[in-house]
């Protein structure tokens, strides 16, 4: 039998890692677990690193060490707490490692592990959406290869297999349209926080889930891809298709259009990325096409939905501009889940940042936390919370 593959998760107690942690827990002799990384979460994270047999496990938040240390008392496992110790667990070799944090806070680590030159699956959009060229640069100098994640994503990279970019002629994101989609726009003025976490295809973290209602999420998905496949912006297309069943499509020059279809299960593109270049079997039930019946598509409405406009002018400023929209989104979230705002103040808040906070293109990890942090700070104030 060939060597267990050394893997780190970054993020292994969100829903990514634990749909992750899940596959790995289904071909246990295939893995190596190195490092196990939590913000807080200490219990969760120590029951997870003792399952696995982690190397070391991380909370980013210095106030858990102490919970971490005592939970993996006689485990084996290391525990370090706080961001340089973050990074540091991102640094120690492994063959793969999955970058699942939410937000910029996963920036520097998955800067870190990208660094490794080995192998890097990214589903931790928000860092590539922030520090776009400084990532695609480093993932270039140092040789690594980028598996994505992200369920658009991962479809996009299997139907790009095996082709040449210049052939392609477009490629369209698929989006569920969230929980709101068919929400007239004095609904969407009263929407709460229960009800937009509550996705109707997907199971994912809170952040996500109001990303997916307000359209950031595709809007993000959006400069993703820019990123990611560099076919230029006026390629890239978003439809919204709320059976998720296609999660993304290329069209090539000569007419023809593959897609990739699956069921709504995030095991699924992970699955993709751990086995790549191979494939390996998921518990996901076969998609059923008969059972679902109708596959059906439309366009989005910017009007009611402005996330997915104020992505792509911030992709075409270029600049700072994708790191304030993300930053700005990042803090009207969690506004909005704590309470402190309503969901329509998310969109009309980051499109009022953009328009008044305009940085230089960030040319430096430093320089892209630098923006954020800035972006931060000034839409807290805008918003009137601490
Ligand atoms: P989640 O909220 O369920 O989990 C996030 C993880 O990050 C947890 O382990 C948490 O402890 C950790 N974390 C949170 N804040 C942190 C901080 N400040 N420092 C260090 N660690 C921190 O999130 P999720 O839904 O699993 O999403 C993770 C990433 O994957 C996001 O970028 C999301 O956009 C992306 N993604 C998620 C899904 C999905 O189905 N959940 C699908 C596609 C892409
Ligand atoms: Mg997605």
């Amino acid at each position: 039998m060939s060597e267990p593959r050394r893997i780190s998760i970054l993020g292994a107690t969100g829903s990514v890692g634990a749909s992750t942690l899940d596959l790995i827990r289904r071909e246990r002799d295939k893995w190596q677990v190195v490092a196990l990384t939590a913000n807080c979460q200490a219990a969760e994270l120590a029951r997870l690193a003792r399952e696995f047999a982690a190397e070391v496990a991380v909370v980013a938040d210095p106030a858990c060490l102490g919970e971490l240390h005592t939970a993996l008392a006689g485990s084996g496992t290391e525990a370090l707490g706080g961001a340089p110790a973050l990074v540091e667990a991102a640094s120690r070799p492994a063959d793969l490692i999955l970058a699942a944090i939410v937000g910029c806070a996963g920036l520097a680590p998955t800067m870190a592990a990208i660094e490794q030159g080995r192998t890097v699956a990214l589903a931790n959009k928000e860092a590539l959406v922030s520090a776009g060229e400084v990532m695609t640069a480093a993932i270039a100098r140092c040789g690594t290869t980028l598996l994505p994640v992200d369920s658009e994503h991962n479809a996009i990279f299997q139907c790009l297999a095996g082709n040449r970019g210049e052939d392609v002629r477009s490629i369209t994101l698929t989006a569920s349209g969230g929980p709101f989609r068919e929400w007239s726009a004095a609904q969407l003025a009263a929407a709460t926080p229960a009800q937009a976490v509550k996705h109707p295809n997907w199971d994912m973290g809170a952040k996500i889930s109001v990303d997916s209602a307000t359209m950031f999420n595709k809007g993000l998905e959006l400069i993703e891809a820019y990123h990611l496949f560099p076919v230029g912006l006026d390629a890239l297309r978003i439809v919204i298709h709320p059976q998720s069943v296609v999660h993304s499509m290329v069209e090539y020059r000569d007419g023809s259009t593959l897609a990739q279809l699956g069921p709504s299960d995030m095991r699924v593109p992970i699955a993709s990325a751990l086995a790549w270049p191979a494939r390996m079997d998921t518990p996901c039930a076969p998609l059923d096409l008969a059972k679902i019946g109708a596959l059906t598509f439309r366009a989005p409405d910017e009007e009611l939905f402005p996330a997915t406009r104020l992505a792509r002018e911030a992709a075409y400023a270029g600049g700072g501009a994708p790191a304030v929209l993300n930053a700005a989104n990042e803090v009207a979230v969690a506004a909005f889940l704590a309470g402190h705002i309503g969901f329509t103040r998310i969109s009309a808040g980051v499109a009022d940042m953009l328009a008044r906070f305009a940085p230089a293109a960030p040319a430096s990890l430093d320089d892209v936390i630098g923006i954020d942090g800035e972006a931060r700070g000034r839409m807290r104030e805008t918003l009137g919370i601490a």
